[in-house]
């Protein structure tokens, strides 16, 4: 027996159970359509909303930017990794969320990580929702304040525990996804900010999948509930709509300010690239300048969802472009989803313990790329297997 055998041992467990995920390697650019094996997919999988990710423009800001200022930033934000276009992306960022200010950080999963800690410590704490995503979830446990989770989409659940809690700690918390990744459903902001008023608890919103999707040119779900002057902290993400790779944190400028004195992310691991940046200064640009994506984007993901109602598919209760199609069981959403595959139609399963069992799910991912024909292709597809695997 080697030491390292344990390893083999938990890869064999996650196989029989059904959980070991196989990683598809992409062949093309992230596109409506792309190669994976060397065949033609249709991409019903990707997080490039707006089709940002291989866009001309935004492709050339990258070039034009590491023409100037090289590949990297050379050094941690706090030493001399900090360009003069990290603080041009800040300054874009605080003006398009309407906000003071704001913070660039390598990635969304690193803005919770080093965010929530330098906000609340062990004499505080945090209202969680049930459901947050899990740099949340990791943010939190790294802060050492107290956890008290609420019921997915219940506020008056969260008032119940504010009620009843919130004396227990010196300051609180209440962090929340927007839009939730595996349902497509919205958190109700507008009464949670409301509830950080009156129990005296700042209100932090994970924006990753309402970024570039919500509110007035993809502004996000503070702009579209209308409540900047409510939210603390408005977290998102660059890698998703926009298109790039990093995250961000906005509010006041005593939050950033301070922030830049104390979350780890920004003191201990290197600036973003220069061509990164510029990237997704370019992003910005474009949502700013003009919206059909935004509208191409709802179109399609009004159309796909009416589609796969229409031929007998429950899509749940999404409020986005996310479209999970919900099948139950874990191993005839994983069986479907291979057959879809098969077929062309790249489309992912998510099983336990993701999402709840008996919900098991195909979610597709509907984007401003794809094409009219792309999805009624897509559809047609769903009927044809889904007929097939009596899943209809
Ligand atoms: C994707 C995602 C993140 C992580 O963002 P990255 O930029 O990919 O690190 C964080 N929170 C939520 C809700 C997400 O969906």
């Amino acid at each position: 027996m080697g030491k390292m055998d344990w390893l083999q041992d938990e890869i064999n467990v996650l196989k029989e159970t059904g959980r070991y995920v196989p990683i598809r390697v992409l062949q093309t650019p992230q596109g409506a359509w792309v190669k994976i094996d060397g065949k033609r997919m249709l991409n019903l999988c990707s997080n490039n909303y707006l089709g940002l990710a291989n866009n001309p423009e935004v492709k050339k800001a990258m070039h034009d930017a590491i023409d100037y200022y090289g590949v990297g930033a050379g050094a941690v934000r706090s030493i001399a990794g900090t360009m003069e276009i990290h603080i041009k992306l800040e300054e874009k960022i605080a003006h398009f969320k309407h906000m003071e200010d704001s913070l660039v950080y390598q990635g969304g999963l690193l803005a919770n990580l080093g965010t929530i800690p330098a906000l609340v410590g062990k004499e505080d704490l945090i209202f969680s929702e049930e459901l947050n995503h899990a740099s949340i979830i990791d943010g939190v446990r790294l802060s050492s304040a107290t956890r008290i989770v609420f019921s997915h989409l219940s506020f008056s659940d969260l008032e119940e525990k504010l009620k009843s809690q919130r004396n227990q700690g010196k300051k609180a918390l209440i962090v929340t996804d927007g839009v939730f990744s595996m349902d497509g459903d919205i958190a109700p902001l507008k009464e949670e900010a409301e509830l950080g008023e009156k129990y005296d608890s700042m209100v932090y919103v994970d924006d990753a999948h309402g970024e570039g999707v919500l509110g007035d040119h993809g502004r996000g779900i503070v702009d579209h509930f209308g409540i900047v002057d409510k939210v603390d902290i408005e977290m998102g993400t660059f890698s998703k709509a926009i298109g790039v790779m990093g995250g961000f944190v906005a509010g006041k400028h005593e939050l950033i300010d301070y922030l830049k004195q104390k979350a780890r992310p920004f003191l201990f691991s290197s600036a973003l690239n220069p061509g990164e940046i510029a990237a997704i200064m370019k992003s910005i640009e474009i949502m700013e300048r003009d919206d059909s994506l935004l509208q191409k984007l709802w179109s399609n993901s009004r159309y796909i969802k009416e589609k796969l109602k229409s031929i007998g598919f429950n899509t749940g209760n999404s409020k986005t472009p996310i479209t999970p199609v919900i099948i139950g069981g874990e191993k005839e959403t994983v069986d479907f989803s291979k057959t879809l595959y098969d077929e062309g139609i790249f489309a992912s399963p998510i099983v336990y313990p993701t999402v709840p069992k008996g919900t098991a799910r195909i979610r597709l991912m509907p984007s401003a790329v794809h094409s009219r024909e792309d999805l009624k292709y897509a559809g047609d597809k769903f009927e044809e297997v889904g007929k097939r695997m009596k899943l209809i």
